[in-house]
């Protein structure tokens, strides 16, 4: 068989995965063709291709999904192959046989190879033929109630109900007792018909302990197939994937070389040919394995496989397309250090892990050696409700397990992604707990960690946080006062006392009581009081001293919603409450004192002056800040106590006004 070549390539898909095929492609000087919707139009994958179609609305069925449209679309640009990415085409038979008819390479395994592994029934029922292990239980053609009930009740408690055609977790039931398997069923069936068209299933039973291990497999048109090691993907939520890594802590040798070799079994039962994965359950208990499914693609986790074998399995995927050996041997298959991957979702944990949407006003990436983040969002991209809510992947290579994690944490901890609910500090506990260290850990890991999803803050967090917002604002107000410096604002009335600013955060109300003092803070939590310098401000960025020690802070302000990001303590969504009226202890018997210790810049009246309410009478400067002192109530100047360039104390007497 000779080579095809692949000048042009276009790439049937969105997001990270797009900008991720375009990059392997720009390195082997392939011309790259995105396709994309209407909403798509300015995201980044788009900017990255070197020619962008628009294939259609924002319904995946009227762009990302409209095989015919794309199809045209590869003809018209005289594009060689096409990659599905994952998800969308990328395990669909007709649309692989559509390529084929249209001479197009589709980037993927034979379709045969899709087509058996697309059913989760005939998929078991080949592995089975061919010795390899399946988790006990039933994937035949009698689905009457009848049967399935006899067959559940052989297979025991707890047992799981299947989608036949399921993917991404869906269609899938766990059942504890018999008597709740009619309704799980009738359950399982209908979000299966739904989603999948289908509402044949599979009984299995549910391994209680179980860890997810998967292989990557990679095969040629030569009936050469190989595996490129395990990734371990046992922390999920909803029975999909949160985190990923690579060397599994669980596996000993004996068992990565029998389940690598296993893995290779399966793949050559269905003449493998491309990159895939072989999904494996393996008992914690007794460490047992269970063959699962095979993806018939490029996995979403794949770069865990990269950063540790140098590999990238992008240009492999295009090699063996086009028809190339594949240059690799088993034995040529080494690993480097660790890996892991985090999943960064546009969700909200503490609610059901539900998808939110919304625009990202803020994303910016740490530098840290080894990491690797594969996303296709920058400041002001849109989280949309039709497509899936990843943000970004968030990977990092260590020399062992224990480096990598701390990396991990560190760039997770530094990560800045504000304007919309994520899953980062879900994701950033998760990783610092004990066990998640240890590699103690089975598929119902977070279920089973309740306080994963509960945030608590510690009063010193609470208080930072208080302090962040009340400097925010407080300098927000004074900038925007020097554009209406003759206003008189609430704010200056409360120099001369303690000014409060209340804040909803958490579920909760929280008074942040502050006062200026020269060239720093007072803030006042309860019997506590804090000395508190504001060290440097932008209108994104704040530092502040606390305790002889500099905290920093991303934020973004909207009006009263202020968005911040800290290292220590994540991301936070203060909402501050109208501020209150209090007009105090200002003027005392006509007498204005100075709200804090300053400078007096300017006197702008006379003795006998008369003046009206709102005149300005002194200007002065404190905090590196002018402030002007205006007149509250129509009167007469009666004494004037300061003079130009005279450094005052607070509470000093600056003018008397009758
Ligand atoms: P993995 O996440 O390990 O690659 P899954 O089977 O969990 O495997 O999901 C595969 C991917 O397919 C998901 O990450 C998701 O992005 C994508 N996907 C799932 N359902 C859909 C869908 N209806 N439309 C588009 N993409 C989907
Ligand atoms: P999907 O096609 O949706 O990815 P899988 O069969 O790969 O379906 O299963 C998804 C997840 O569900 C697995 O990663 C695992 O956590 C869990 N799971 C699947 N089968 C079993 C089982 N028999 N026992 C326990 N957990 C299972
Ligand atoms: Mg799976």
């Amino acid at each position: 068989m000779k080579n095809n070549q692949i000048k042009t390539l276009l790439i049937a898909n969105r997001g990270e995965i797009a900008s991720r095929v375009i990059k392997t492609c720009k390195s082997l000087g392939i011309k790259t063709v995105a396709i994309y919707s209407e909403i798509d139009r300015y995201s980044l994958f788009v900017s990255d291709a070197d020619i962008a179609v628009c294939i259609g609305s924002n319904e995946p069925s009227k762009s990302y999904l409209d095989q015919d449209k794309i199809i045209s679309v590869a003809k018209a640009q005289h594009v060689d192959a096409i990659h599905p990415g994952y998800g969308f085409l990328s395990e669909n038979i007709t649309f692989s046989e559509k390529c084929k008819k249209n001479k197009i390479i589709f980037i993927g395994p034979n379709s045969e190879a899709i087509k058996s592994m697309s059913s989760k029934s005939e998929a078991k029922n080949i592995m089975i033929a061919n010795k390899v292990p399946v988790v006990p239980g039933y994937s035949g053609k009698d689905q009457s109630l009848l049967n399935l009930k006899k067959e559940a009740k052989k297979i025991g408690f707890p047992l799981l109900i299947k989608a036949v055609s399921g993917g991404g977790g869906k269609g899938m039931r766990i059942v504890s007792e018999m008597s709740d398997f009619e309704s799980a069923l009738k359950a399982a069936k209908r979000e299966s018909l739904s989603s999948f068209s289908n509402d044949k299933i599979i009984l299995e039973k549910y391994i209680e302990n179980g860890r997810h291990i998967e292989f990557q497999i990679f095969g040629d048109n030569y009936g050469n197939v190989i595996h490129i090691l395990e990734r371990e993907c046992t922390i999920q939520r909803r029975y999909q994937k949160v985190m990923e890594e690579s060397p599994s802590p669980f596996l000993s040798k004996d068992l990565r070389k029998k389940m690598g070799e296993t893995a290779v079994t399966a793949a050559k039962s269905i003449n493998y040919n491309n990159a895939g994965t072989v999904e494996f359950i393996v008992d914690n208990d007794s460490g047992e394995f269970y063959f699962l499914e095979v993806n018939t693609r490029l996995q979403v986790e794949h770069p865990v496989t990269e950063l540790i074998t140098g590999l990238d399995l992008v240009k492999l995927q295009i090699d063996v397309a086009k028809g190339k050996k594949l240059n690799l041997k088993q034995s040529d298959v080494k690993s480097d250090g660790y890996a892991i991957e985090l999943r960064l979702y546009a969700e909200n944990p503490y609610n059901n892990f539900f998808p939110e949407t919304g625009t990202i006003k803020k994303f910016s990436i740490p530098s840290v050696d080894g990491l690797r983040i594969d996303s296709a969002v920058c400041d002001n991209s849109i989280i949309s409700a039709y497509y899936d809510p990843l943000i970004a992947k968030i990977i990092v290579k260590g020399s062992d397990r224990e480096e990598a994690f701390s990396k991990m944490s560190y760039s997770l901890s530094n990560l800045v992604c504000l304007g919309i609910q994520t899953n980062q500090s879900f994701l950033k506990e998760l990783i610092d707990k004990d066990e998640v260290r240890k590699g103690n850990y089975t598929t119902n890991f977070i279920e089973k960690n309740s306080d994963l999803i509960k945030i608590t803050y510690s009063k010193s967090q609470k208080m930072k946080i208080l302090i962040a917002g009340s400097l925010i604002n407080w300098s927000d107000r004074n900038s925007s006062r020097k554009l209406l410096s003759n206003i008189p604002s609430g704010w200056r009335n409360s120099f001369y006392s303690f000014q409060k600013d209340s804040f909803f955060f958490d579920d909760k109300d929280y008074i942040s009581s502050y006062r200026c003092l020269y060239n720093s803070f007072e803030f006042i939590f309860d019997d506590t009081a804090l000395k508190v310098s504001l060290i440097n401000i932008n209108d994104q960025e704040i530092s502040i001293e606390l305790d002889g020690c500099i905290n920093k802070y991303s934020y973004l302000k909207n009006e009263d919603i202020i968005l911040i990001h800290n290292q220590d303590i994540g991301n936070i969504c203060l909402v501050t409450n109208s501020r209150f009226p209090d007009l105090d202890t200002e003027i005392k018997d006509g007498s204005y004192l100075s709200p804090m210790p300053s400078q007096i810049i300017k006197v702008l009246v006379k003795e006998g002056d008369k003046i009206k309410e709102n005149d300005e009478l002194i200007i002065i400067s404190s905090m590196k800040m002018e402030s002007t002192i205006s007149a509250h109530s129509n009167g007469i100047v009666k004494d004037i106590f300061v003079k130009e360039g005279q450094n005052i104390e607070s509470n000093f007497k600056l003018i008397n006004i009758e």
